[in-house]
């Protein structure tokens, strides 16, 4: 890669300071948009248009960030106290759409860099979503059934006067799942007394749609498995390391191994295992339910399934042709990067939201060997679900099994055209997906923006 030109490396720096004075600390909302501001300021500056519309700075500014007191009492009686967060980043393509996460290391830069891809990945997925994430420092790991009822409702409480199906609609995210959906629906339903789809993850039963809860995982093989076509390379046999062990980790395995690749390894925070065979679909149902209903570790589903366990250890250091992060940001660093390029990996798709680090992508973005997709196009299936499970609210319909696949596949495959179109640089080098999401989501948002006038 040619060193930037001066001047817009210093546009750069300008931009990206006056950013980080306005959101002092926020580690991961600086990383996400700097990741954007590489690709988009060069482009901004070719066209005229978008030239003096501030646009970026219009986009990296949230619409409003609601931050408030969850007061619930737990099984013992006791009051307990969180903070919940709703960041509204954008709705110049429509109502504000994106997950909660619970977890206790959530912060506000966390869920800010989240809602700030969410605007580009809802706009690449074509549908009418803004951009949100929400969420609160809440362990669920840690609390029972009865007690994330509680929290899950005392958390709607204050939530129900700011979401709705025309204005924001939540759903899933890292602690959030069917379960936590449904208590945060039924508290909707009943403080509205309104059948509407103002949260999407339902279940099936009350509105849900088909395949959502497999859509994330098998939607970034879909895409993987585009971009391993334009390579000319087969899934049939590929070893897929895979980091996780939730949702999108389970959900993309059974995908890989329907497609004939080899799933080598799982993991959760505490350890990894890997098998060179790969895992059949028997022994992974068998530890997504462990992991799932009972709660293990990946080191007793190893133990459970015979694999080799590697304590404190991440699946980045295994023999490999394709690596698809689906834990958390940040979880693939600039070394782990090295070690999968040396072992001979080929392509990184991302499944979580910007698990790699910067380091981690400019070491990719830098190996002609490589092609490395982002989360905002990788993992966009997800969400392009729960846009069709609102479409099918809408029209107060249930959509087959079989329609909603073909629609995410197509989804897909239009969100690899997108990145294609805008990131492939036509001279037999790897296609840019991380500035072809970054310029394709832009485009469309900034054209919605810059019609809507000054606001
Ligand atoms: N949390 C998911 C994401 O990162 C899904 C959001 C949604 O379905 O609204 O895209």
């Amino acid at each position: 890669m040619s060193e930037p030109h001066a001047a817009q490396s210093s546009a750069l720096n300008d931009f990206m300071d006056g950013l980080v004075r306005r959101n002092p600390g926020q580690d991961e909302f600086h990383q996400a948009v700097h990741e954007v501001a590489c690709d988009l300021l060069p482009f901004i500056a070719e066209h005229e248009k978008y030239r003096d519309a501030m646009l970026l700075e219009r986009m990296t500014e949230p619409d409003r960030i609601v931050s408030f007191r969850v007061c619930w009492t737990d099984d013992d009686n006791c009051v307990q106290v969180n903070r919940g967060w709703r960041v509204q980043f954008n709705n110049a393509i429509g109502p504000y759409k994106g997950g909660l996460r619970f977890d206790p290391e959530v912060t506000e830069s966390v869920l800010k860099f989240l809602g700030f891809e969410q605007c580009f990945k809802n706009a690449l997925t074509g549908l009418p979503i803004g951009g949100a994430k929400g969420g609160a420092n809440f362990d669920p790991k840690q609390h029972s059934d009865t007690e994330i009822m509680r929290f899950c409702q005392a958390l709607m409480n204050t939530l129900v006067h700011y979401v709705g199906p025309n204005q924001d609609i939540p759903a899933g995210d890292i602690g959030v799942g069917q379960r936590e959906i449904g208590y945060l629906f039924g508290q909707y339903r009943s403080l509205t007394r309104e059948f509407v789809g103002a949260l999407t993850g339902k279940g099936v039963s009350f509105g849900g749609s088909e395949l959502r809860t497999e859509a994330t995982g098998f939607g970034v093989l879909y895409f993987v498995k585009d971009m391993a076509e334009r390579l000319d390379r087969d899934l049939d046999g590929a070893r897929v390391a895979i980091s996780g062990a939730g949702n999108v980790a389970c959900h993309a395995a059974r995908k890989a191994i329907e497609l004939g690749a080899k799933v080598v390894t799982l993991s959760d925070s505490k350890g990894m295992m890997h098998g060179r065979d790969g895992l059949d679909a028997e022994q992974l149902a068998t530890a997504q339910r462990m992991k799932g209903e009972h709660r293990c570790s990946i080191e007793q589903v190893a133990d459970e399934l015979g694999w080799r366990y590697h304590e404190g250890a991440k699946p980045w250091g295994v023999e490999c042709d394709i690596a698809l992060p689906c834990a958390t940001q940040n979880e693939l660093d600039g070394d782990d990067a090295k070690r999968l390029l040396d072992n001979g990996c080929w392509l990184v798709a991302e499944g979580a939201n910007m698990p790699c680090t910067a380091e981690a992508v400019e070491a990719f973005q830098q190996d002609d060997a490589m092609s490395y997709a982002p989360g905002k196009a990788a993992n966009a299936g997800g969400v392009a679900v729960s846009g069709l499970e609102r479409a099918q609210n809408a029209q107060h319909l249930v959509w087959t099994r079989d329609r909603v696949d073909e629609e995410l596949q197509r989804i897909m495959r239009e969100i690899h055209d997108r990145c294609v179109r805008h990131g492939g640089n036509g001279d037999g080098r790897p296609v840019n997906y991380r500035k072809g999401a970054n310029i394709a989501g832009f485009e469309k948002l900034a054209d919605a923006m810059l019609a809507q006038g000054v606001l």
